[in-house]
């Protein structure tokens, strides 16, 4: 689902984020990003959505290599990957049933269609009575069901999350995380970068630690491996 091969990403003011990372995610895996600050997490999932480009090496998601992807096929490449951010990201003057509907409008899907899907995940993410609400009416944890409703709304093979319950209180971070689990359950691949030890150490998954730039550790049922 997602290959890595030999990827360097230097970003314009010379520092260097990742050097020589070699890697392999199979559709359906979960995996865990961890490793101190400022060691390359971040710009690891950005590789992955296509937000940066690899300075050298091969970024490859679902069969697109995403280094020579031209401008006008990164939505194709973006529908395959659904996107959770930290700080939901959601957009502020659009509902919950609009922040959802978007990524389907712009990719012209048939009315009728969107109806049913939106009401579909927003049923799943528990917040079909809300719909009606918008992002400021709602606890951090909702806003967060909604962004992670909007990541899986058009179907993705991968939904890649950068410090999913980083923003959340311990309770709500834990319901956060069986939604991941049960979106995996149905087939997708899920990439978390995350600094939440107790979760790690708890629901035991692949985890690959970023230390300087490179792979420190990538090992199946691995733990945290930090203090938190
Ligand atoms: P992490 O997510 O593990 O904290 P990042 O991927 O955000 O790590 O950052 C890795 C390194 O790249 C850090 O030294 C950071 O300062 C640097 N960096 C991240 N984004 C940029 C950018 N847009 N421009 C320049 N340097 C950056
Ligand atoms: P059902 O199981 O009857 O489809 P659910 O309410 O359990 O209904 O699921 C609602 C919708 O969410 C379904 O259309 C399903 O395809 C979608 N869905 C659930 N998990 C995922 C996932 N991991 N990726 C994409 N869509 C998903």
């Amino acid at each position: 689902m997602i290959e890595m091969q030999g990827v360097t990403k230097k970003y314009p003011n010379g520092v260097t984020a990742l050097s020589g990372i070699d890697v392999t995610i199979k559709q359906g895996e979960f995996v865990y990003i961890v490793g101190p600050s400022g060691a390359g997490k971040s710009t690891f999932i950005k590789l992955i959505y296509r937000e940066e480009k690899p300075t050298d090496g091969q970024v490859v998601v679902g069969g697109i290599n995403t280094a020579n992807l031209k401008q006008r096929s990164v939505p194709t490449l973006r529908r395959q990957v659904g996107v959770v951010f930290q700080d939901f990201k959601l957009l502020p003057l659009l509902n919950v049933y609009e922040n959802v509907a978007f990524a389907l409008e712009v990719i012209e899907e048939e009315p009728k269609v969107i109806r049913k899907r939106v009401m579909e995940v927003l049923d799943l993410v528990g917040l079909k009575h809300k719909a009606r609400m918008l992002p400021t009416e709602l606890s951090g944890g909702e806003q967060q069901r909604v962004a992670i409703a909007r990541s899986i709304v058009n179907n993705p093979k991968v939904v890649i999350a950068d410090e999913p319950t980083g923003n959340l209180d311990p309770d709500t971070s834990w319901d956060i995380m069986s939604l991941f689990e049960t979106i995996n359950e149905r087939g997708t691949t899920i990439v978390m970068a995350t600094h939440n030890k107790e979760i790690v150490n708890t629901i035991r998954r692949r985890v690959i630690a970023i230390e300087n730039g490179r792979i420190a550790r990538d090992e199946q049922r691995g733990d945290y491996g930090y203090e938190a």
